[in-house]
C-alpha cells in the first residue's frame, strides 16, 4: 500500500520497453521515509532476468532512436524539461519523502535536474565532427560522432533526480538508449522521471528503469552482455572500482563520478561575508550529503577564529526537522548507518583533541538526524579530514602559508572539487591551477551547472558530465579517410 502523499501517476513496477511491469519472481522492496522510518511504497525488486529484458528493450530501440533526427530528439528532451518544470513542486516533495532533504534543497534539485534536459535538448543538434586535410595533403580526415550504444546508468540516492537527468539527457541527445538502475533508497523519483519521459514522447525501449536491491548481480549481468557498450556510474569510489574491473572484461567505455573530499580554503585576504555565505552552501546544501560538500576547512590563522565563530552562528541558526515541514533547512540523513558514521568521525576527531564549537550530537527521537556541527582545532591526521563525512559537520584547521595549505588540500586520494576564497584574483587563479581537483569554486560555494563539465581527478572519477563534454561521453568518434 503506497502513501497517499505520492504523485497520483507514480507507478512502482519495473519500467521496461515503455511499460510499467509489476514485480515478478523478484518480489518487492520497501522504500522508507528517513524522517519517520515509515514505509512509503513497495517497489519491484528487479532480478538478473529483468535486467537482461531491459537490455533487450534498449537494444531493440537503439537503431531507430539513433536514426531519429537530432532536432526531434532535442524537442522530446525540451518537452521533458517543460513537464519537469511544471511538476517541480511534486518532484521536490517526492524527493523530500524518499530522501529526507529539506524542501528548499529539493526544489533547487528539481529545477537543476530539469535543466539537464533543457541543456541537452540544445546540445542534441551540436554533435559536430571535423574535417581536416591530412598532413601529407593526399586525402581528408573526416571525423563523425556516433552514439556509443546501449548505456547502463547507475545513480546514487543523494540527488535522486539530478543524477538521473545528468546521464539520461546527454545519452538521449547523443542517440543512445539506456537502462537506469537507481539507488534502492530512492527509486521513486527515477520512476516518476520515466513517466515524464514517456509523456514527453520518448519511444518505448529508449529509457528503461530497473529498481533493484540486487545491485551487484543486476548491474554485473548487464555489463557482461555484449550489447551494452557503456557504463556511466555515480556513487562511491569503492563501488566504482568494482564496476571498472567489470567494465574491463567487456572493454566498455566507463564514466565514473565518484567520492570527494573537498577542501574549503579561506586566505587571510578573503571577503569573510562571502566566504561564510559560500561555506554555508558548500557545507549545508543537502545537509552535507553531496559529493561536492566542503569536507575540510582550511582557514588562515589570522582569520580562523573569526571565521569559526561566524560559521558556528550561521550553522547554529539553521532549523532542523522533517524536510517537509515549513521552514526546515536541515533534514534527516539518509539512514541509520549514515548517522552512525558521522557520529564516529566526530568522536574520533574529539578524541584526537578537536574542540566542539557547535552541535556534535544527534537530534530528535525518531528519524536519522544529526545537528549542524562545527569542530575547531582539528588535528591534521584526524580521519574526519580523510573520509567523506556526508553530514552537516564542518571540521576547521588553521594554516599559516600558501604552500602549506596547497599541500594539505592535495594530500588526499580524492580530487573532485576545491573551494578557495581570496580577493586577490591573480593569487586565486595561481592556487586554482595547483589544486588537484577536477573543479574549483573560486569565491563560489557552488560549482554545479548543466553547462559546465562536472567531474573529478585521482580517485574521484573518470570523464565529465554536463557541458559539451557530457554529450561526448555518450559518443564515439569514427574516422573516415577519404579523398575527393
Ligand atoms: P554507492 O553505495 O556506491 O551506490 C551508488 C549506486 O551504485 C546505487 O545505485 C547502488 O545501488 C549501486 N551499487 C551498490 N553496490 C553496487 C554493486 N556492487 N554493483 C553495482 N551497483 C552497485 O554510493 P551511495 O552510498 O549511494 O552514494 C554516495 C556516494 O556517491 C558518495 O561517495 C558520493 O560522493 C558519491 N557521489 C558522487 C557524485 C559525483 O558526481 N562525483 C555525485 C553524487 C554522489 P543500491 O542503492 O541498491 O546499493
Ligand atoms: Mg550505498
Amino acid at each position: 500500500m503506497a502513501s497517499t502523499q505520492l504523485p497520483a501517476d507514480l507507478k512502482f513496477g519495473l519500467y521496461l520497453n515503455g511499460e510499467f511491469v509489476p514485480a515478478g519472481d523478484g518480489g518487492t522492496f520497501a522504500v522508507e521515509d528517513p524522517a519517520t522510518g515509515e514505509v512509503l511504497a513497495e517497489v519491484a525488486n528487479g532480478t538478473v532476468e529483468d535486467a537482461i529484458r531491459a537490455v533487450d528493450a534498449a537494444h531493440g530501440a537503439l537503431d531507430s532512436w539513433a536514426a531519429t533526427p537530432p532536432r526531434v530528439r532535442g524537442e522530446i528532451l525540451r518537452k521533458a524539461f517543460e513537464i519537469m518544470r511544471e511538476r517541480t513542486e511534486e518532484i521536490a516533495r517526492l524527493m523530500v519523502l524518499e530522501n529526507g532533504k529539506a524542501l528548499p534543497d529539493a526544489r533547487s534539485e528539481s529545477a537543476y535536474a530539469a535543466e539537464f534536459f533543457r541543456w541537452y535538448s540544445e546540445e542534441a543538434v551540436r554533435m559536430s565532427g571535423e574535417v581536416v586535410t591530412a598532413p601529407n595533403g593526399g586525402y581528408k580526415i573526416l571525423v563523425v560522432r556516433q552514439p556509443i550504444g546501449v548505456s547502463v546508468l547507475v545513480t546514487p540516492w543523494n540527488f535522486p533526480a539530478a543524477m538521473a537527468t545528468r546521464k539520461i539527457g546527454p545519452a538521449l541527445a547523443a542517440g543512445c538508449s539506456v537502462i537506469l538502475k537507481p539507488a534502492s533508497d530512492t527509486p521513486l523519483t527515477a520512476l516518476l522521471i520515466a513517466q515524464i519521459l514517456e509523456d514527453a514522447g520518448v519511444p518505448k525501449g529508449v529509457v528503461n528503469v530497473i529498481p533493484s536491491r540486487r545491485s551487484g548481480p543486476t548491474v554485473s549481468a548487464m555489463l557482461s552482455d555484449p550489447r551494452v557498450r557503456k557504463i556511466s556510474f555515480t556513487g562511491s569510489t569503492e563501488v566504482g572500482k568494482q564496476l571498472l574491473h567489470k567494465a574491463a572484461d567487456g572493454i566498455l567505455s566507463a564514466s565514473m563520478e565518484l567520492g570527494g573530499n573537498a577542501p574549503f580554503i579561506v586566505m587571510e585576504d578573503a571577503d569573510l561575508d562571502e566566504a561564510i555565505a559560500g561555506a554555508m552552501v558548500a557545507k549545508m546544501r543537502n545537509a552535507g550529503e553531496a559529493c561536492t560538500a566542503a569536507n575540510r576547512f582550511y582557514v588562515h590563522a589570522k582569520v580562523a577564529e573569526e571565521f569559526t565563530k561566524r560559521l558556528s552562528v550561521a550553522m547554529g541558526a539553521l532549523k532542523i526537522g522533517p524536510g517537509i515541514e515549513v521552514g526546515t533547512e536541515v533534514g534527516p540523513l539518509i539512514n541509520a548507518p549514515a548517522v552512525d558514521k558521522v557520529e564516529e568521525l566526530v568522536g574520533l576527531a574529539l578524541g584526537a583533541g578537536a574542540e566542539v564549537r557547535l552541535g556534535a550530537t544527534r537530534f530528535g527521537k525518531r528519524g536519522y538526524f544529526y545537528q549542524p556541527t562545527v569542530l575547531g582545532r582539528v588535528p591534521y591526521d584526524a580521519p574526519i579530514l580523510k573520509e567523506e563525512i556526508f553530514g552537516p559537520v564542518a571540521p576547521i584547521v588553521s594554516f599559516d602559508a600558501e604552500d602549506e595549505v596547497i599541500a594539505m588540500a592535495n594530500d588526499t586520494e580524492f580530487g573532485l572539487v576545491s573551494y578557495l576564497y581570496t580577493k586577490d584574483m591573480k593569487r586565486g587563479l595561481r592556487i586554482s591551477e595547483s589544486l588537484e581537483s577536477g573543479m574549483v569554486g573560486l569565491n563560489r560555494g557552488l560549482v554545479s551547472d548543466p553547462a559546465a563539465p562536472f567531474g573529478g581527478v585521482k580517485q574521484s572519477g573518470l570523464g565529465r558530465e554536463g557541458g559539451h563534454d557530457g554529450l561526448l561521453e555518450f559518443s564515439e568518434s569514427k574516422y573516415i579517410a577519404t579523398s575527393w
